[in-house]
């Protein structure tokens, strides 16, 4: 079945304007410069979908989620319910990396590892991390290095706990060598071998991240340290960890004015804006979104108020921050705070790449540049019913908004057909 999207401003991520996309099947065959592409001769059974007001755009990687839910800090009643397919493409998430959190008991790897198995069944490019907040890691073979090994879904270990009242308060040569398995896993298999660090709100900030760094051979690239932006103090410190050349990840947040105000949380885009500002190489950041992940809300006087959950929606809500508040061109804050990870973390990004091009299904809108010239894009299914989208024209947002609903609004739909088929 042919498709073809005339004049739509493709994001790949690179900005590239206004192009026609012809689809065959499930795969973007070509790409050319808007009103070049016809539907006449052998494309003159071909649909067309006019993009005019649309953008076409990856998916998001969201790269640390507790997509078996979290929480049950507080009691049983208190455990987040498992990610679903459409919590996370709804909002343009289409690579998820799921984790456990505080909770490795009632939920463990056996279950975090089946869980990822259906969600890639479900069409989503998904992958999980070993282990939850604690040291020793409990795996699911008998070592970390055997799971990052041997079990296709697992590509680090994580989030391990460091600075916080929660964590298994690891010594450094316990959390060294966690780092040290976790990257010989990936050395033997070929994976990113990441070790996704949780940072609590303890003083000690990044310090064992630093010792590692600056004590073993081990380079900063082997560890992602995430919800940077906790708070000012570690915020502070993580501007001076990633001009180091050390990446670091911020956690979005739907609902962060109140947290800006409960405590002292920075807020994504204002913190992506000080780093820039600070020097920092912005293929050193990235944003994931801690979704399902358990918020416990406070009064400005203490009082328990009850339990959020995190969202994977939270990213699209940062790319329009990063846009809108802090004037972040939209291609950066696309390009290199959502679409792909780091250039640190090249070798992850190669290797979802690779198990992109490998899966049954493809995926939705998720991309890769070769080269300049050539563009590689696959996409899980062509845009059918396309309109159902043309029905939100109305929103009353201004245009780059609407561009940006627009954008979930295709990533929902080719999702949900691409699950129906
Ligand atoms: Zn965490």
């Amino acid at each position: 079945m042919m498709k073809l999207i005339q004049n739509i401003d493709v994001y790949a991520p690179q900005h590239l304007g206004k192009k026609d996309v012809l689809t065959i099947n499930d795969k973007i065959v070509k790409i050319k410069d808007a009103g070049s592409i016809s539907a006449e001769g052998f494309l003159s059974e071909t649909e067309i979908i006019n993009g005019e007001g649309l953008l076409l755009t990856p998916g998001f990687i969201d790269s640390h989620v507790h997509v078996l839910g979290g929480g049950g800090e507080g009691g049983f009643a208190n455990r987040t319910p498992e990610a679903t397919m459409e919590g996370l493409t709804k909002f343009g998430v289409t690579t998820v990396v799921g984790c456990l959190g505080t909770d490795g008991i009632g939920r463990d790897m056996c279950a975090l590892v089946a869980k990822t198995k259906g969600l890639n069944e479900q069409g989503m490019s998904a992958y999980c991390y070993t282990g939850s907040y604690q040291i020793p890691v409990r795996t699911l073979t008998d070592s970390i290095v055997k799971d990052i090994m041997m079990i296709q879904e697992i590509i680090g270990t994580g989030e391990i706990a460091i600075s916080d009242h929660r964590s298994s308060q690891p010594t450094f040569e316990e959390f060294a060598r966690v780092v040290a398995d976790t990257r010989l896993g990936g050395v033997l298999s070929g994976k990113a071998g990441i070790v996704n660090v949780h940072l609590g709100d303890s003083p000690r900030c990044l310090d064992l991240i630093e010792r590692v760094v600056d004590e073993t051979e081990i380079p900063a690239s082997q560890i992602l340290p995430t919800h940077i932006n906790r708070n000012e103090m570690l915020f502070g410190k993580s501007i001076e960890y990633a001009l180091k050349g050390g990446a670091v990840d911020f956690t979005g947040n739907e609902d962060i004015d109140y947290w800006e105000t409960i405590c002292d949380e920075v807020r994504v885009c204002n913190g992506i804006k000080r780093m820039l500002d600070a020097g920092v190489n912005p293929d050193r950041m990235t944003i994931s979104s801690d979704g399902q992940g358990s918020l416990p809300m406070y009064s400005s006087d203490g009082e328990f108020l009850g339990m959020g959950v995190g969202q994977s929606s939270c990213l699209l809500k940062e790319v329009k921050e990063c846009v809108f508040k802090t004037e972040i061109p939209l291609e950066i804050a696309y390009f290199y705070f959502l679409a792909h990870l780091p250039q640190a973390f090249a070798q992850l990004v190669n290797k979802l790449h690779f198990y992109i091009e490998g899966d049954r299904q493809v995926r939705v809108l998720v991309c890769r540049i070769d080269s300049p010239a050539h563009i590689e894009i696959n996409i899980c299914s062509v845009l059918k019913e396309h309109s159902r989208y043309a029905r939100c024209a109305v929103l009353k947002y201004r245009p780059v908004i609407v561009q940006l609903v627009f954008t979930q609004i295709i990533l929902s739909i080719v999702k949900h057909l691409a699950y129906r088929d």
